[in-house]
């Protein structure tokens, strides 16, 4: 179920490399005089840049950061943390050091991150507020009985994972992001302690979230359903209400609120899923915890 990408190749895509790439085709095709003026010019391309690899490198782990409304100066590590401390720009949730780069992490424990973090929205903020108000406006169900939000975890995915949502956007022109809902049968007492998923592989929820779509509970690789093999959300949280399960060590129903890319207008009937071929098109936003 995986979508072709250039995603990989497109973030670690930089000149040097190209040149880097044509040094390995002259190296293939015995072309010494070739390899060797490249590499001549690699090096000199480096220098003009005031690049040295291993400070490239070390430079790009530890993060250039650019503060917002500077004028994009291009700051030092040092100022970096002055800036967080002062609170002038907002600081990464996982080290508290260093400014955030990508979600709420900076660079560097962004590049640590493996899988999913769930992080719990306060009651009543703003962002649950949002949530909230989603998921009950578009609740439509002949039954008159209307849920009740308790809690809502945000998901950040891994940034390997919103690199290939958004180059699978890019290749298949899927222009707008639509919010949907999906639900599992949810083994855990998900809502009842800490944030974290388990690891129970009968939990679709955390199943589906840990892998972004990428398998289901008892390592299924997709949804069947009328459009065959792939994933199946809805825009109306009742539909997929009706595949929620949940243990009874927990007070909650679980869905998935998800954001699904497809292309500029299209028309999704409110009593009808949403058919997605593979898990790059889709990514698990927030969980929410319901009674009814
Ligand atoms: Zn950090
Ligand atoms: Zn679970």
């Amino acid at each position: 179920m995986k979508c072709a990408s250039n995603a990989t190749r497109s973030r670690n895509s930089s000149s040097l490399e190209v040149i880097g790439t044509h040094i390995a085709a002259g190296a293939a095709q015995d072309r010494p005089r070739v390899r060797t003026r490249l590499l001549a010019h690699f090096v000199d391309v480096a220098r003009q840049e005031n690049r040295h690899f291993p400070i490239f490198a070390r430079r790009s782990m530890e993060g250039e950061f650019f503060v917002p409304n500077s004028g994009q100066a291009k700051v030092t590590l040092a100022s970096n943390r002055q800036a967080v401390q002062s609170g002038q720009v907002e600081g990464c949730d996982s080290c508290h050091e260093h400014p955030r780069a990508s979600g709420d992490l900076c660079i560097v424990c962004d590049r640590k991150v493996v899988g999913p973090r769930l992080k719990e929205l306060t009651v009543g903020g703003v962002t649950f507020a949002d949530v909230r108000s989603q998921f009950l406006s578009g609740w439509h169900s002949l039954n008159a009985v209307r849920p009740r939000v308790h809690k809502v975890y945000q998901i950040s995915v891994p940034s390997h994972i919103r690199a290939l949502h958004n180059a699978y956007r890019a290749n298949q022109r899927a222009t707008e992001e639509i919010r949907v809902f999906h639900s599992a049968q949810c083994i855990c007492d998900m809502g009842t302690k800490t944030a974290a998923l388990c690891n129970y592989k009968s939990c679709g929820i955390c199943c589906i979230i840990r892998s972004s779509f990428n398998g289901f509970a008892f390592g299924e690789k997709y949804n069947i359903g009328r459009f065959g093999e792939g994933i199946y959300s809805y825009k109306n949280p009742s539909l997929a209400d009706v595949h929620a399960t949940s243990a009874t060590s927990t007070p909650y129903r679980v869905v998935i609120a998800c954001d699904v890319a497809v292309e500029a207008n299209l028309e999704v009937p409110d009593e009808k899923s949403l058919f997605v071929p593979c898990a790059d098109a889709i990514v698990p936003v927030f969980i929410i915890m319901y009674t009814m």
